[in-house]
């Protein structure tokens, strides 16, 4: 933080217009915030032992973890599940993906809700902007798709991985 500060002050002592040191801090808080969050999320898989039952009752087992890329409202971060495999229903789950209200979405449930709330709003377009904000650079290409499915729909895509 103080170095971001001293940056910032270097930054300002060569002339950089107020708007540019806000985008930049912006930038630098809110990646600071990812990882922080990234190292919350760490802290836990979502292993419940050897087996879990599945949506559908079944006694499904463990199958190792898997890494997911979900984006937040603070950039995308990483996070490690435990992953379960069905055999009765032929497919697998993580039961971390539950707890964090990110089934079948790449999308945090903060950024959805944004999403969702910005499309009800604005043209596409405007939404985008909105969603990512000053400093925080251009949508992937899969939120994009995400955030014209908010638009259509007027809510984000709920379902399975
Ligand atoms: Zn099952």
């Amino acid at each position: 933080m103080t170095a971001l500060a001293g940056l910032a002050a270097g930054m300002l002592g060569r002339g950089a217009a107020l708007g540019v040191l806000e985008d930049a801090m912006r930038a630098a808080l809110t990646a600071a915030g990812a990882r922080l969050l990234e190292a919350v999320l760490a802290r836990g898989d979502g292993y419940a032992g050897p087996h879990a039952k599945c949506a559908s009752g079944h006694q499904a087992v463990f199958a190792g973890r898997r890494p997911k890329a979900i984006t937040t409202v603070l950039g995308p971060v990483q996070v490690t599940r435990a992953w379960y495999h069905c055999r009765e229903c032929g497919h697998g789950f993580a039961p971390r993906d539950a707890q964090l209200g990110t089934a079948g979405t790449s999308l945090s449930p903060g950024l959805a809700e944004m999403i969702a709330r910005v499309g009800a709003e604005v043209p596409f377009r405007q939404g985008r902007r909105a969603a990512e904000g000053p400093g925080r650079g251009r949508c992937e290409r899969q939120d994009d798709r995400a955030v014209r499915r908010g638009v259509r729909r007027g809510g984000p895509r709920r379902g399975r991985d």
